[in-house]
């Protein structure tokens, strides 16, 4: 990421938002990106997620040019390289834990059969193996979280953006939340880019960036190495 600028126009005005961020995240890194409300942190998650795109400046992801490519290249890439994990888990209410994680598999593809196992090893992954039959309602909140974190990466993609990922759980939750974030780095190797406010949550994660005023003010090694 070199000299990358984000505005947002409303209307007839223009806000600014991100003034020229440079930062370099190395494949396999888990960084945490922390800062104060509306510096900009979940506007550079969705950049380096190509969910949105930049105004001007470099962004690119395994020399991939993706500020330059067309939404539709876009989503396809998205769809195989990005596990996202929201907040609030954002979970479909009629859906099981199964059905939920199976989804992004609907599109590759893969029989019937092979989604089964997909699906059944990556929720034994999160510890999930004998809540698959429950839907959202009938999980707690740090289970829901971990029911989006299967559905982040069934699809085996190289990053995962999360955005406040602990944010509503409560502190065991939120524990056990950062140790499958931490074992997913740590043995899949994923490169993971996390939005947090708590510096708890930060600590597990490697390196961690400061924004303010969408500007990096400060990097560098977490306080939680190895
Ligand atoms: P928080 O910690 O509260 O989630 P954040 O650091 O994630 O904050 P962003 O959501 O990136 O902040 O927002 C940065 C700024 O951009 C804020 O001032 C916000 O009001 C503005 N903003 C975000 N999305 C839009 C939009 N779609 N249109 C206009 N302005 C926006
Ligand atoms: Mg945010």
């Amino acid at each position: 990421i070199a000299n990358l600028v984000k505005s947002y126009r409303r209307g007839g005005q223009v806000v600014p938002v991100l003034t020229g961020i440079t930062l370099d995240i190395a494949a396999g890194a888990f960084t945490a990106l922390m800062g104060p409300s509306g510096s900009g942190k979940s506007t550079l998650l969705n950049l380096i997620a190509g969910i949105d795109k930049p105004d001007s400046g470099l962004l690119q992801v395994n020399g991939l040019d993706i500020a330059a490519m067309s939404e539709s290249a876009l989503a396809h890439w998205r769809a195989a390289n990005v596990g996202f994990v929201f907040q609030f888990y954002n979970l479909m209410p009629v859906l099981t834990a199964f059905e939920n994680v199976e989804l992004p598999l609907l599109l590759t593809g893969l029989s019937r059969r092979e989604r089964r196992e997909r699906v059944e090893m990556t929720l034994a992954l999160v510890g999930l193996a004998d809540r698959m039959d429950h839907t959202p309602n009938e999980l707690s909140g740090g289970q829901q979280q971990r029911v989006a974190i299967a559905r982040a990466i069934v699809t085996d993609p190289m990053l995962i953006v999360a955005d406040e990922p602990t944010g509503d759980l409560d502190r065991q939750s939120a524990a056990d939340v950062l140790t499958l974030l931490r074992r997913l780095n740590d043995e899949l190797g994923k490169t993971i880019v996390m939005v947090t406010h708590d510096a708890h949550a930060a600590a597990q994660a490697r390196t961690i960036v400061h924004l303010d005023k969408g500007e990096l003010i400060a990097g560098g090694a977490a306080g939680a190495m190895g």
